[in-house]
């Protein structure tokens, strides 16, 4: 999977592989549908149509399983 590059000061959804249930709250909020549940973990495909609204964030219920940080 192919992922371009990301100016530096744009934020995304990091997510914790080791944290992560695959509930799926976080990838039915992102309107962008650029945040998708693959093989159990969400996985932020397509990290240049995320426009950082951090919706995805609040709606998880483990803490620290997806948090905002640098594209990198
Ligand atoms: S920050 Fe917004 S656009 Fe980006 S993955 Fe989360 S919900 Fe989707
Ligand atoms: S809401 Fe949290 S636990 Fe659920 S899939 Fe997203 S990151 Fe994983």
């Amino acid at each position: 999977m192919d992922i371009a590059p990301s100016p530096a000061t744009k934020t995304v959804p990091l997510v914790d592989a080791d944290l992560c249930t695959g509930c799926a709250a976080c990838a039915d909020e992102c309107d962008p549908a650029c945040l998708v549940m693959d093989g159990g973990l969400a996985v932020l495909i397509e990290p240049e149509a995320c426009t950082s609204c951090e919706d995805c964030v609040p709606v998880c219920e483990v803490e620290g399983a997806i948090k905002m940080g640098a594209a990198s």
